[in-house]
């Protein structure tokens, strides 16, 4: 499928979860076997030159994606969770969301030295969770190869939080 065809897969669904956001609801497409298939590909084909051996995704929509981008790449999926979830010795993160504050954490041997970690995500908004995962890859030694979304929201200019980051969104608006 194009990526016209996935975009009018996308739900804009208005006043959520806060009143004045227009929420971009990617279920729809990741329920539908050729969609979901497609967008992974069209992922998959500006991730792979790369050359990545991490896929970096936080939690929820960034497992859905990122997992079976690792899979089709043949590289590792590393989480990054909301505090509080992970087991083991932990980085963590704090910024800001287009709605509120958030924090990320990733297990601290996660990412070797040298790595090279492709970020991932459902949405481009403002870039502050993006930013923050690159800033945990960047702590713990890792190269960040890139930043790949879905849906790129522009008027947010997500973008230049992440100057100097490779960016990649299959979906603008
Ligand atoms: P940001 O940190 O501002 O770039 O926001 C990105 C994160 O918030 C992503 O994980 C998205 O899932 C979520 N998000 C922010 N804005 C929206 C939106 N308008 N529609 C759907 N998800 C969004």
């Amino acid at each position: 499928m194009t990526t016209d065809e996935l975009k009018a897969m996308v739900r804009d669904v208005p006043d959520f979860p806060v009143e004045g956001i227009i929420f971009k609801d990617l279920m729809p497409l990741i329920g539908h076997a050729e969609a979901f298939r497609s967008t992974i590909e069209h992922l998959a084909e500006w991730a792979r030159p790369r050359d990545p051996d991490i896929i970096l995704g936080a939690e929820a929509r960034g497992f859905i994606f990122g997992g079976a981008l690792a899979y089709e790449l043949g590289c590792g999926f590393v989480p990054a969770r909301k505090p509080g979830k992970l087991p083991w010795e932990k980085v963590r993160a704090t910024y800001e969301l287009e709605y509120g504050t958030d924090s990320l954490e990733i297990h601290a041997d996660a990412i070797g030295p040298g790595a090279r970690v492709i970020v991932l995500d459902d949405v481009l908004a403002t870039g502050g969770t993006a930013h923050a995962k690159v800033e945990l890859v960047e702590r713990l030694g890792g190269e960040v190869v890139g930043a790949l979304f879905v849906i790129e929201l522009t008027f947010l200019d997500g973008r230049e939080r992440l100057e100097g980051t490779d960016v990649h969104a299959l979906i603008s608006y």
